[in-house]
């Protein structure tokens, strides 16, 4: 998660600039403001809720406290429905974390109803979540299926420049929204090589 911040700080002005091209401009601030309560948040958290399943449940908390835009309950809701699926376990293998991810993108699709194609952080979650299971499933370990996920969520946010916005604020530009890189698949690109980066 430290990282996931530190990143999203680094990004913030791309974000912003994506952002403003094809929304109204704050999701650099929305993420960057986000993702440093959620330092916050695990920096004051109780060393007896210290578990990766209640830490990713404070940060997801944190998340949707904070950040007023669309990103804000999609990533909250995800990032709780990961920790809620981890539990209390203190060791998470490859497998288990597949799940996790699953319930993640199950949710985050519950709350904001897109599919693959519509050109959102759903475009580059998707593929993620299922890069992941798959090297899990061909017994990888670990930091290999991140590094997975985070090649499979890169590869998903540049698809989805020719796409056309059906969900969003995006969607209301209609055609003029193709050409443009979609703001929210670049930080879910951003979630999953800090995730990488951490477990390699
Ligand atoms: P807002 O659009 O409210 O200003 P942000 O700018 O922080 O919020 O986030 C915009 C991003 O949120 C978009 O680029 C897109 O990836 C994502 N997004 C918006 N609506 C949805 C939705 N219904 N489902 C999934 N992702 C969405
Ligand atoms: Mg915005
Ligand atoms: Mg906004």
């Amino acid at each position: 998660m430290h990282r996931t911040t530190a990143a999203m700080i680094r990004q913030q002005e791309l974000l912003t600039r994506l952002d403003a091209a094809i929304g109204d401009g704050d999701h650099g601030a929305n993420m960057a403001r986000g993702f440093t309560a959620v330092d916050a948040a695990l920096d004051g958290a109780p060393p007896a809720a210290a578990s990766l399943g209640a830490l990713l449940v404070t940060a997801g908390n944190a998340l949707v406290a904070v950040v007023g835009g669309a990103s804000g309950p999609l990533y909250g809701g995800a990032f709780r429905a990961l920790g809620a699926a981890l539990g209390t376990s203190p060791e998470v293998e490859a497998g288990r974390f597949a799940a996790g991810l699953a319930a993640a993108l199950d949710r985050m699709q519950q709350l904001g109803a897109a599919v693959p194609g519509d050109k959102t952080m759903v475009d580059a979650f998707s593929p993620a979540v299922g890069a992941f299971r798959d090297a899990a499933d061909s017994g990888a370990d670990f930091p290999s299926c991140a590094e997975a996920a985070a090649r499979a969520a890169e590869a998903g946010m540049r698809a989805t420049v020719p796409l056309q916005a059906r969900k969003g604020r995006a969607a209301y530009l209609g055609l003029r929204s193709i050409g443009h890189q979609d703001p929210g698949a670049t930080s879910t690109a951003t979630v999953f090589h800090a995730l990488a980066e951490a477990a390699g």
